[in-house]
């Protein structure tokens, strides 16, 4: 009866079967990520981590016990999920991974999405990295530029960095400059599939203060930069929205009092977009950078 039953039916049986096995696929790689993060949410966090952490970069001192607590989970999920890769002949070591990874996660903190689920690889240079570009200029003609880059960030779900100025980033973290915030903060950007400053932003409401007043304040430094008054932030956040987004999140994490007292409503922008308050962490001096702390590997 069961043979009969199977012979009559194998064409319905075998598709059923593909249907099954399509659905396995795609549920498959979820289900495996969801039970490795939950493992891995098991392991404790590597006691030198953690010394790390606290010797190399005075921004997690500042952090409250609880947001410490945070972006060490995300520490540790990014390092077992982003596949960290050495260019130039660097070898990429545990501690410049959970350097890396730290200020990586500093942003996604609090957000409703804390991780970056394009990202797939961060490639590191020793240092600065020269990139051709090919521009045609007025005419048409193709010319061919090096230009030194310290950091990128792809939507193909890569980020590059420059080794050098990511440990500067890390060790001096009150002087509005962080590569790593840089180039996550353009990740964070790309989520939405275009590149031009809007990050996902959670209501209407924000979406519509966002747009209108990162446009005034885009414009107004446009205007003062021509004018040749003295911008209130690095002159690069005027090449185009994107960047601006990228260099005002430097100086959010790094001179949250500063950007607050010249710039209120932006601050309070990001303050409701990252989720997080940097002015009430009392970060201490960071301390000057040794040539030693300039070379970890
Ligand atoms: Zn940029």
């Amino acid at each position: 009866m069961l043979a009969e039953f199977l012979q009559n039916n194998s064409q319905l049986l075998s598709l059923l079967l593909i249907t099954l096995l399509a659905i396995a696929a795609i549920l498959y790689p979820t289900w495996r990520r969801k039970h490795r993060r939950q493992v891995l949410r098991q392991k404790p966090f590597p006691k030198a981590w953690r010394k790390l952490l606290q010797q190399r970069w005075p921004l997690y001192r500042a952090l409250p016990a609880d947001l410490q607590q945070e972006l060490r989970r995300q520490i540790q999920r990014f390092i077992a999920e982003v596949e960290f890769v050495g260019c130039d002949g660097l070898s990429v070591t545990e501690p410049m991974q959970v350097l890396i990874a730290a200020q990586a996660c500093l942003l996604t903190l609090k957000l409703p999405v804390n991780d970056y689920p394009g990202l797939r690889q961060v490639l590191v240079y020793p240092d600065a990295f020269a990139v051709q570009q090919d521009r045609p200029d007025v005419a048409g003609v193709v010319h061919n530029n090096m230009q030194w880059r310290e950091g990128e960030s792809w939507q193909q779900g890569q980020v590059i960095l420059s080794w050098r100025h990511t440990l500067a980033g890390a060790t001096i973290a009150d002087d509005g400059r962080n590569l790593v915030v840089h180039e996550f903060a353009h990740q964070l950007d790309q989520q939405t599939g275009s590149v031009n400053g809007f990050p996902p932003l959670a209501t209407t409401q924000l979406q519509q203060d966002w747009s209108l007043q990162m446009q005034v304040a885009y414009t107004r430094l446009q205007q003062d930069l021509q004018q040749g008054i003295a911008p209130w932030i690095d002159p690069y956040a005027a090449t185009n929205p994107a960047e601006f987004f990228a260099v005002l999140s430097e100086l959010f994490f790094e001179m949250p009092a500063y950007l607050a007292r010249c710039q209120p409503k932006l601050y309070q922008l990001m303050q409701q977009f990252f989720q997080l308050d940097p002015q009430s962490w009392p970060l201490q001096q960071a301390e000057l950078p040794t040539r030693a702390a300039r070379h970890l590997n």
